[in-house]
């Protein structure tokens, strides 16, 4: 099985080296990009399985990002994961509606995140 390739969408800059450190330990391929405008052109080069998408980025949202993401027979079987501190019950929903596939709350939960990340891409693919 060749190793999971995550694109890291986050513009918090200690959560990028945070989730990339954890993710890289883990063996996972990692890439990652801060800005919204970037983010499509960075999926098509980088060919993630999975995203961990930021809902609130410079220059667009996450949930616009996800909505393309998965209105594009290209890019459609690519996981998406919600990264975000929203974990109120309305907001999990809103989140799915635009077509994530599951949520990881931030902060990152260090000794779980790895797993979880690996979860929701076998759940994930599984699915599409
Ligand atoms: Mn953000």
């Amino acid at each position: 099985m060749s190793a999971l390739r995550v694109l890291v969408v986050e513009d918090d800059p200690l959560n990028v080296e945070l989730a990339t450190f954890v993710l890289e330990e883990a063996a996972f391929v990692v890439d990652t990009v801060a800005e919204a405008t970037e983010v499509l052109a960075k999926v098509a080069a980088f060919r993630p399985d999975l995203v961990l998408m930021d809902i609130q980025l410079p220059g667009g949202d996450g949930l616009t990002l996800t909505r393309a993401l998965k209105a594009d027979p290209a890019t459609r079987g690519v996981v998406v994961v919600a990264f975000t501190a929203h974990a109120m019950k309305g907001d999990r929903a809103r989140l799915l509606a635009a077509g994530c596939d599951a949520y990881i709350a931030k902060p990152i939960d260090v000794a779980a995140f790895a797993g979880q990340v690996r979860a929701a891409a076998a759940a994930g693919q599984a699915s599409s």
